[in-house]
Protein backbone atom coordinates (compact mmCIF):
# COMPACT_ATOMS: atom_id res chain seq x y z
CA UNK A 1 0.00 0.00 0.00
CA UNK A 2 1.24 3.57 -0.83
CA UNK A 3 2.51 5.60 1.89
CA UNK A 4 0.44 9.37 1.29
CA UNK A 5 3.54 11.67 1.83
CA UNK A 6 0.82 14.83 2.04
CA UNK A 7 -1.34 13.16 4.84
CA UNK A 8 1.90 12.32 6.84
CA UNK A 9 3.01 16.01 6.28
CA UNK A 10 -0.31 17.18 7.49
CA UNK A 11 0.34 15.20 11.03
CA UNK A 12 3.45 16.15 11.17
CA UNK A 13 6.14 13.90 9.73
CA UNK A 14 8.16 15.09 7.01
CA UNK A 15 9.81 12.39 4.81
CA UNK A 16 13.82 12.12 5.27
CA UNK A 17 16.89 11.65 2.37
CA UNK A 18 16.52 7.99 4.42
CA UNK A 19 13.58 6.65 2.87
CA UNK A 20 12.48 4.82 5.62
CA UNK A 21 12.71 7.53 7.83
CA UNK A 22 10.54 10.72 9.71
CA UNK A 23 11.47 13.52 10.96
CA UNK A 24 8.17 14.10 13.61
CA UNK A 25 7.81 17.80 13.99
CA UNK A 26 5.95 18.70 17.57
CA UNK A 27 3.21 21.29 18.01
CA UNK A 28 5.08 23.86 20.18
CA UNK A 29 3.16 26.85 21.06
CA UNK A 30 5.35 29.99 22.05
CA UNK A 31 8.54 27.88 22.43
CA UNK A 32 7.11 27.26 25.62
CA UNK A 33 8.34 23.30 26.90
CA UNK A 34 8.32 21.84 30.41
CA UNK A 35 10.37 19.98 32.20
CA UNK A 36 8.46 17.07 31.63
CA UNK A 37 7.71 17.60 28.07
CA UNK A 38 11.71 17.78 27.83
CA UNK A 39 12.19 14.54 29.24
CA UNK A 40 9.96 12.75 27.26
CA UNK A 41 11.20 14.01 23.88
CA UNK A 42 14.18 13.10 25.27
CA UNK A 43 13.20 9.66 25.59
CA UNK A 44 11.31 9.01 22.59
CA UNK A 45 14.20 10.68 20.80
CA UNK A 46 16.32 7.85 22.73
CA UNK A 47 13.86 5.16 22.20
CA UNK A 48 12.62 5.60 18.45
CA UNK A 49 14.77 7.99 16.79
CA UNK A 50 18.53 7.69 16.77
CA UNK A 51 19.18 10.24 20.12
CA UNK A 52 19.17 13.34 17.64
CA UNK A 53 17.02 16.54 18.39
CA UNK A 54 16.33 19.13 15.89
CA UNK A 55 15.44 22.94 17.02
CA UNK A 56 13.64 24.38 14.18
CA UNK A 57 13.61 28.19 13.05
CA UNK A 58 10.25 28.67 14.28
CA UNK A 59 10.61 27.60 18.11
CA UNK A 60 9.82 24.01 17.19
CA UNK A 61 11.70 20.55 17.71
CA UNK A 62 11.63 17.69 15.41
CA UNK A 63 12.61 14.34 16.67
CA UNK A 64 14.76 12.84 13.20
CA UNK A 65 14.32 8.99 12.18
CA UNK A 66 11.50 7.94 13.26
CA UNK A 67 9.88 4.99 11.70
CA UNK A 68 6.28 4.90 10.45
CA UNK A 69 5.31 2.02 12.59
CA UNK A 70 6.22 3.57 15.51
CA UNK A 71 4.09 6.92 14.82
CA UNK A 72 0.95 6.06 16.87
CA UNK A 73 2.92 4.76 19.64
CA UNK A 74 5.28 8.41 20.14
CA UNK A 75 2.05 9.43 19.72
CA UNK A 76 0.28 8.31 22.26
CA UNK A 77 3.82 8.96 24.27
CA UNK A 78 4.05 12.28 23.60
CA UNK A 79 0.43 13.13 24.49
CA UNK A 80 0.67 12.03 28.38
CA UNK A 81 2.85 15.24 28.77
CA UNK A 82 0.43 17.42 26.80
CA UNK A 83 2.41 17.22 23.20
CA UNK A 84 1.43 16.42 20.12
CA UNK A 85 2.48 16.50 16.52
CA UNK A 86 2.85 20.20 14.27
CA UNK A 87 0.95 20.75 11.29
CA UNK A 88 3.17 21.63 7.83
CA UNK A 89 1.67 22.17 4.21
CA UNK A 90 -0.64 24.73 3.40
CA UNK A 91 -2.19 25.71 6.73
CA UNK A 92 -2.14 27.25 9.91
CA UNK A 93 1.21 27.04 11.19
CA UNK A 94 2.24 27.03 14.97
CA UNK A 95 2.07 30.25 16.27
CA UNK A 96 5.26 31.78 17.69
CA UNK A 97 6.21 33.96 20.37
CA UNK A 98 9.12 35.81 22.48
CA UNK A 99 9.09 35.41 26.38
CA UNK A 100 6.92 39.22 26.37
CA UNK A 101 6.31 41.41 29.29
CA UNK A 102 6.15 38.25 31.96
CA UNK A 103 10.00 37.69 32.13
CA UNK A 104 11.50 40.21 29.47
CA UNK A 105 12.03 43.49 31.15
CA UNK A 106 11.67 44.95 28.06
CA UNK A 107 8.19 43.49 27.10
CA UNK A 108 5.17 45.89 26.28
CA UNK A 109 2.46 43.50 26.12
CA UNK A 110 2.32 39.64 27.50
CA UNK A 111 2.86 36.82 25.00
CA UNK A 112 2.50 33.48 26.44
CA UNK A 113 -1.15 33.18 27.06
CA UNK A 114 -1.61 35.08 24.35
CA UNK A 115 0.15 33.01 21.14
CA UNK A 116 -1.66 30.02 23.34
CA UNK A 117 -5.16 31.52 22.88
CA UNK A 118 -4.66 32.32 18.93
CA UNK A 119 -2.73 29.12 18.69
CA UNK A 120 -5.97 27.22 19.50
CA UNK A 121 -8.08 29.33 17.77
CA UNK A 122 -6.28 28.85 14.45
CA UNK A 123 -4.22 26.45 14.44
CA UNK A 124 -4.00 23.55 12.12
CA UNK A 125 -6.73 25.35 10.03
CA UNK A 126 -6.57 24.50 6.55
CA UNK A 127 -5.65 27.28 3.84
CA UNK A 128 -5.18 27.73 0.53
CA UNK A 129 -1.39 28.33 1.28
CA UNK A 130 0.65 28.16 4.89
CA UNK A 131 0.23 31.07 7.20
CA UNK A 132 2.59 31.62 9.88
CA UNK A 133 1.85 33.82 12.64
CA UNK A 134 4.56 35.26 15.12
CA UNK A 135 4.70 37.48 18.43
CA UNK A 136 7.03 39.92 19.69
CA UNK A 137 6.40 41.24 23.28
CA UNK A 138 7.80 44.75 22.02
CA UNK A 139 9.55 46.46 18.58
CA UNK A 140 12.73 44.96 19.39
CA UNK A 141 10.83 42.42 17.53
CA UNK A 142 13.03 39.27 18.97
CA UNK A 143 10.52 37.29 16.71
CA UNK A 144 10.91 38.99 13.22
CA UNK A 145 7.04 40.14 12.66
CA UNK A 146 8.07 41.54 8.87
CA UNK A 147 9.01 37.80 8.27
CA UNK A 148 5.36 36.18 8.88
CA UNK A 149 2.62 36.06 7.07
CA UNK A 150 1.06 37.98 10.16
CA UNK A 151 3.37 39.27 12.75
CA UNK A 152 2.44 41.01 15.91
CA UNK A 153 4.39 43.49 18.03
CA UNK A 154 3.83 44.31 21.61
CA UNK A 155 3.73 48.78 21.68
CA UNK A 156 2.73 51.45 23.32
CA UNK A 157 1.02 54.32 22.72
CA UNK A 158 2.44 57.37 25.72
CA UNK A 159 0.35 60.40 27.45
CA UNK A 160 2.52 62.42 29.12
CA UNK A 161 1.46 63.67 33.05
CA UNK A 162 2.17 67.09 33.64
CA UNK A 163 1.96 66.80 37.42
CA UNK A 164 4.60 64.22 38.17
CA UNK A 165 7.37 65.29 35.58
CA UNK A 166 10.39 66.74 37.37
CA UNK A 167 11.68 67.72 33.58
CA UNK A 168 15.24 65.07 34.02
CA UNK A 169 15.58 65.09 30.26
CA UNK A 170 15.73 61.11 30.28
CA UNK A 171 12.55 60.74 28.00
CA UNK A 172 14.04 63.40 25.35
CA UNK A 173 17.58 61.83 25.21
CA UNK A 174 15.95 58.15 25.04
CA UNK A 175 13.32 58.36 22.30
CA UNK A 176 14.98 56.88 19.20
CA UNK A 177 13.00 59.09 16.85
CA UNK A 178 13.30 62.66 18.57
CA UNK A 179 9.63 62.31 19.09
CA UNK A 180 10.58 64.71 22.71
CA UNK A 181 11.35 67.88 23.21
CA UNK A 182 12.00 69.43 26.49
CA UNK A 183 11.38 73.32 26.87
CA UNK A 184 12.83 73.77 30.33
CA UNK A 185 12.09 77.44 30.56
CA UNK A 186 8.23 76.88 30.18
CA UNK A 187 8.57 73.45 32.18
CA UNK A 188 6.86 71.81 29.44
CA UNK A 189 7.54 68.33 26.80
CA UNK A 190 6.53 68.61 23.49
CA UNK A 191 5.34 65.25 22.27
CA UNK A 192 4.96 64.60 18.35
CA UNK A 193 2.32 61.85 17.69
CA UNK A 194 3.23 61.68 13.83
CA UNK A 195 6.94 61.26 14.76
CA UNK A 196 6.15 58.62 17.80
CA UNK A 197 6.79 54.96 16.82
CA UNK A 198 5.04 53.99 19.63
CA UNK A 199 8.25 52.12 21.05
CA UNK A 200 6.72 52.62 24.62
CA UNK A 201 10.67 53.38 25.95
CA UNK A 202 9.80 57.05 27.70
CA UNK A 203 6.88 55.37 29.44
CA UNK A 204 9.46 52.13 30.96
CA UNK A 205 12.24 54.34 31.69
CA UNK A 206 10.62 57.67 33.33
CA UNK A 207 10.87 57.05 37.01
CA UNK A 208 8.62 59.68 37.59
CA UNK A 209 5.87 58.04 36.39
CA UNK A 210 5.05 61.33 34.34
CA UNK A 211 4.25 58.93 31.30
CA UNK A 212 1.38 56.55 30.99
CA UNK A 213 1.28 53.99 28.82
CA UNK A 214 -1.55 52.09 26.73
CA UNK A 215 -0.31 48.74 25.68
CA UNK A 216 -1.02 48.15 21.74
CA UNK A 217 -0.50 45.47 19.06
CA UNK A 218 0.64 46.65 15.67
CA UNK A 219 0.19 44.04 12.77
CA UNK A 220 3.00 43.28 9.61
CA UNK A 221 0.31 41.80 6.98
CA UNK A 222 1.86 39.39 4.35
CA UNK A 223 5.82 39.12 4.83
CA UNK A 224 7.59 35.65 4.07
CA UNK A 225 11.02 34.46 3.95
CA UNK A 226 12.57 31.75 1.76
CA UNK A 227 13.32 32.22 -2.21
CA UNK A 228 10.96 34.83 -2.75
CA UNK A 229 11.61 37.18 0.20
CA UNK A 230 8.29 39.93 1.50
CA UNK A 231 8.41 42.22 3.99
CA UNK A 232 5.63 42.44 6.05
CA UNK A 233 3.56 45.56 5.93
CA UNK A 234 1.31 47.62 8.58
CA UNK A 235 -1.79 48.53 6.65
CA UNK A 236 -4.27 48.67 9.60
CA UNK A 237 -4.19 51.41 12.69
CA UNK A 238 -2.39 49.77 16.10
CA UNK A 239 -4.98 47.38 17.94
CA UNK A 240 -5.78 47.88 21.72
CA UNK A 241 -7.34 45.12 22.34
CA UNK A 242 -6.66 41.14 22.15
CA UNK A 243 -9.65 40.33 21.02
CA UNK A 244 -9.81 42.67 18.53
CA UNK A 245 -6.92 41.24 16.90
CA UNK A 246 -8.17 37.32 16.95
CA UNK A 247 -11.08 38.78 14.94
CA UNK A 248 -8.78 40.76 12.56
CA UNK A 249 -6.79 37.03 12.22
CA UNK A 250 -10.27 35.63 11.30
CA UNK A 251 -10.91 38.28 8.75
CA UNK A 252 -7.61 37.79 7.19
CA UNK A 253 -7.90 34.02 7.34
CA UNK A 254 -11.67 35.09 5.38
CA UNK A 255 -9.48 37.33 2.70
CA UNK A 256 -7.00 34.53 1.55
CA UNK A 257 -10.48 31.99 1.52
CA UNK A 258 -12.22 34.83 -0.91
CA UNK A 259 -8.95 35.86 -2.96
CA UNK A 260 -6.33 33.31 -2.82
CA UNK A 261 -5.36 31.14 -5.60
CA UNK A 262 -4.45 27.73 -4.81
CA UNK A 263 -0.95 27.47 -3.19
CA UNK A 264 -0.64 31.16 -3.49
CA UNK A 265 0.86 33.11 -0.99
CA UNK A 266 -0.63 35.93 0.96
CA UNK A 267 2.25 37.98 -0.06
CA UNK A 268 1.38 37.53 -3.66
CA UNK A 269 -2.52 37.80 -2.73
CA UNK A 270 -1.70 40.96 -1.76
CA UNK A 271 0.81 42.31 -4.30
CA UNK A 272 -1.94 41.05 -7.17
CA UNK A 273 -5.48 42.50 -5.43
CA UNK A 274 -3.30 45.59 -3.42
CA UNK A 275 -3.89 46.23 0.42
CA UNK A 276 -6.42 48.51 0.20
CA UNK A 277 -8.76 45.46 -1.02
CA UNK A 278 -7.39 44.23 2.44
CA UNK A 279 -8.13 47.30 4.51
CA UNK A 280 -11.88 47.46 3.13
CA UNK A 281 -12.27 43.91 4.45
CA UNK A 282 -10.81 44.51 7.63
CA UNK A 283 -12.81 47.90 7.61
CA UNK A 284 -15.80 46.92 9.99
CA UNK A 285 -13.78 44.83 12.45
CA UNK A 286 -11.55 47.33 12.87
CA UNK A 287 -14.26 50.24 13.33
CA UNK A 288 -16.40 47.86 15.92
CA UNK A 289 -16.45 48.42 19.71
S1 LIG B 1 10.72 41.19 21.40
FE1 LIG B 1 10.96 42.54 23.14
S2 LIG B 1 9.82 41.51 24.78
FE2 LIG B 1 10.24 39.99 23.22
S3 LIG B 1 12.16 39.03 23.88
FE3 LIG B 1 12.66 40.64 22.40
S4 LIG B 1 13.14 42.36 23.70
FE4 LIG B 1 12.00 40.95 24.96
S1 LIG C 1 11.74 61.17 31.91
FE1 LIG C 1 9.84 61.61 33.02
S2 LIG C 1 10.41 63.08 34.56
FE2 LIG C 1 12.07 63.05 33.05
S3 LIG C 1 11.51 64.67 31.61
FE3 LIG C 1 10.66 62.80 30.81
S4 LIG C 1 8.58 62.76 31.60
FE4 LIG C 1 9.68 64.24 32.80
S1 LIG D 1 6.88 55.87 22.68
FE1 LIG D 1 8.98 55.74 21.90
S2 LIG D 1 8.90 56.87 20.00
FE2 LIG D 1 7.10 57.46 21.15
S3 LIG D 1 7.69 59.26 22.29
FE3 LIG D 1 8.04 57.52 23.63
S4 LIG D 1 10.18 56.98 23.31
FE4 LIG D 1 9.59 58.31 21.59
Amino acid sequence: MGVDLQQLKKGGLLKQVQKEFFSLRLHIVGGQLTFNQLQMIAQVSKDFGNGEIHLTARQGVEIPFIKLQDFETIKNKLAQVGLEPGACGPRVRTVTACQGCKICPNGLIETKEFSKKIDEKFFGRDLKCKFKISISGCLNNCLKAEENDLGIKGCMEPEWLQANCIFCGLCEAICPVDAIKINYENRDVIFNPQKCIKCGRCVTSCSSDAWKGREGYLLLFGGRNGNVITRGKQVVPVIYKEEKVLSVIEHTLKFIADYGNNEERFADILQRVGNSQLQKYLKEVLESE
